[in-house]
């Protein structure tokens, strides 16, 4: 039986993916890969703002509405998705998260891995999340961790846009064409109710983004996403 190649998507909290990866995400399941996004959290505290304004409002009922978003938003994507509820504001990760972060690397063995940027002064739960994606990944490469299991290749690590990416220290260094994919992006995120400040923010980030990379290709594009490459790309083709 074939099996499909993998994508792995680490996000800190439970929309992050949405925003930042989503065009990427429906791209790669379109051209049937097996994505997979795994949340550290659910973002429940930091980024849930207008569900904490309805009276009466839980934190169980806050996760729970971020959870069914984020199993959408994933659905139309075209993506499985995966909970760990390590909790945010702040998100902390004990060796054990990490240890199974590594196991899902053994298990799905991503061609690539997207995550956050390896800074962000705005919110301290990104970097902790991009290390952890990172760390992980390492320690599924890693002979001696879990020898009976076959260790990790090298797949690429590609870091999504930060919503502020100058004070991030962070650079475009691919442009990800999305056209194609661009309404669903946009219907996944519509459903992110609980951050519509953001929905036309994000519109505009991936039309900048198009022109860019349209001014840097010989083709037009009006969507794109940006991402910032950890490790050197390995290639025999420079054109
Ligand atoms: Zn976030």
């Amino acid at each position: 039986m074939e099996t499909s190649k993998q994508g792995l998507v680490v996000s800190a909290h439970s929309a992050d993916f949405v925003w930042r990866a989503g065009g990427a995400i429906a791209l790669y399941a379109k051209r049937g890969w097996t994505m997979t996004v795994v949340c550290l959290s659910f973002g429940e505290r930091g980024e849930s703002a207008k569900l904490w304004k309805q009276p009466g409002m839980t934190m169980a009922r806050v996760k729970e509405d971020r959870r069914r978003e984020a199993e959408r938003a994933a659905e139309i994507l075209g993506a499985n998705i995966r909970f760990m509820d390590l909790g945010d504001y702040p998100l902390r990760v004990s060796d054990e998260a990490l240890f199974q972060l590594a196991d899902i690397y053994r298990e799905l063995r991503p061609e690539f891995v997207l995550t956050h940027s390896q800074r962000d002064p705005y919110n301290f739960d990104h970097p902790l999340a991009t290390h952890v994606a990172q760390e992980a990944r390492v320690i599924a490469q890693a002979h001696g961790h879990e020898p009976d299991t076959p260790v990790l290749g090298a797949p690429p690590v590609f870091l999504f846009e930060p919503h502020q990416p100058e004070q991030c220290e962070w650079k475009p260094q691919v442009l990800l064409d999305i056209s194609e994919v661009w309404e669903k992006k946009r219907q996944a995120f519509e459903l992110m109710a609980a951050q519509e400040h953001l929905w036309e923010y994000y519109t505009r980030v991936a039309l900048q983004r198009g022109a860019q990379a349209s001014r840097n290709s010989d083709r037009k594009i009006r969507y794109a996403e940006a991402y910032q490459r950890v490790f050197p790309q390995v290639t025999e083709e420079l054109a």
